[in-house]
């Protein structure tokens, strides 16, 4: 993992903490992320799309929701979030 990275997984991971029970596509993180970070939203996609691999496998510290209405965007797909147990 390159510093990059680092720093990107933990811009998002906070943003899912802040908005505990709440679901993102991963469209809108990697909007958020290129939004905070001024980063390409290539390169943010790609950990978003580990993140959301890791909450599929249930590895991860976020929840994977095959099918939720984004709570940013409304579009029903596949959505991570984080929920406090
Ligand atoms: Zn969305």
């Amino acid at each position: 993992m390159t510093n990059a990275t680092e720093f990107l997984g933990r811009v998002v991971g906070g943003f899912l903490r802040d908005k505990e029970g709440q679901f993102f596509c991963s469209e809108c993180l990697a909007e958020h992320a290129a939004e905070h970070i001024g980063s390409g939203k290539a390169q943010a996609r790609g950990v978003i799309d580990a993140m959301f691999k890791y909450a599929r496998e249930g590895t991860g510290l976020f929840e994977h929701m095959p099918v939720w209405p984004c709570d940013r965007c409304a579009v029903t797909n596949p959505c991570i979030g984080f929920r406090a147990t």
